[in-house]
């Protein structure tokens, strides 16, 4: 049986080799890379919502070259700490998969059977998570409708993606944890002082959370050195900036040739209340 629910009436799947079908036989056919896509057609504002094919590839290669594996390794770390033997892992807003699949490697080195599931709302970026993670299961799907029973995940992870309080809430079990990772004050302070006349830092709000217990709060800190305009370009349009900037301000980002700057990164950590 799969952990999928339908999201058209909630029912639950069974599931052939190729598509999911509830008992009002809604069917779901996977794709060729494995994922399958549970966003029904009225949940979607756009056509392709979410991340574009190029801000998902730009990721994929910015991440694929390491730069922000300290904020991967403290958060595998985490992780692998809170998960259960047998217990199930969600993603949610996995993007391209970078984090999961680190997370699913980490757990394997560490001999911890588990279930690991992703969802993100752009179909291009769950091709790409399918296509790189096979321990996985990946389906397109919105955070804030999310196609999965009650109190199912034991563990949670959500990274820069909009934080849905009662969604996160329905679906973690009673005693479960849920990670989400927030960017810190000094994030991309190099990127921004190269391009903003007069650039600000980060806000961090409050950590706590209706509903959960806050845990801890892990701060990541590094600074990275990018020696190519294409990982500088990548790495902007990775960033909520990229759209609310002017031109001449993308003219002075693209006329870097290098660039060192500060990373940051805050992995807060919550339980879900009895
Ligand atoms: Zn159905």
């Amino acid at each position: 049986m799969s952990v999928w629910r339908c999201p058209v009436c909630g029912g639950i799947f069974t599931e052939d080799s190729r598509s999911l079908v509830c008992a009002k036989r809604h069917t779901f056919d996977r794709a060729r890379s494995g994922y399958v896509n549970l966003l029904p057609v009225n949940h979607k504002r756009t056509k392709d919502p979410g991340d574009n094919a190029l801000m998902v590839q730009a990721r994929r290669r910015f991440l694929s070259k390491g730069y922000y594996k300290p904020l991967s390794d403290a958060l595998c770390r985490i992780v692998c700490g809170y998960m259960p033997e047998n217990g199930i892992l969600l993603d949610a807003g996995c993007g391209e998969g970078y984090y999961t699949k680190n997370v699913c490697s980490a757990l394997e080195t560490a001999r911890k059977t588990a279930e690991v599931y992703g969802v993100d709302i752009a179909k291009c970026a769950v091709d790409a998570a399918a296509k790189s993670c096979r321990s996985a299961d990946f389906s397109v799907a919105s955070i804030f409708h999310l196609p999965l029973g009650n109190g199912i995940c034991d563990v949670m992870m959500s990274l820069f993606a909009p934080y849905c309080g009662d969604e996160f809430r329905r679906v973690i079990k009673t005693g479960g944890k849920m990670i989400l990772v927030i960017p810190g004050e000094e994030h991309l302070m190099g990127l921004k002082r190269a391009v903003y006349d007069n650039p600000y830092k980060n806000q961090v709000q409050d950590y706590k959370l209706d509903g959960f217990n806050f845990l801890g709060a892990e701060p990541v800190k590094d600074e990275i050195f990018l020696d190519n305009a294409e990982d500088i370009q990548s790495l902007f349009s990775m960033t909520p900036y990229y759209y609310k900037t002017g031109r001449e301000e993308h003219r002075r980002l693209e006329a870097l040739r290098e660039l060192k700057t500060e990373i940051s990164f805050i992995i807060l950590q919550y339980e879900k209340e009895v």
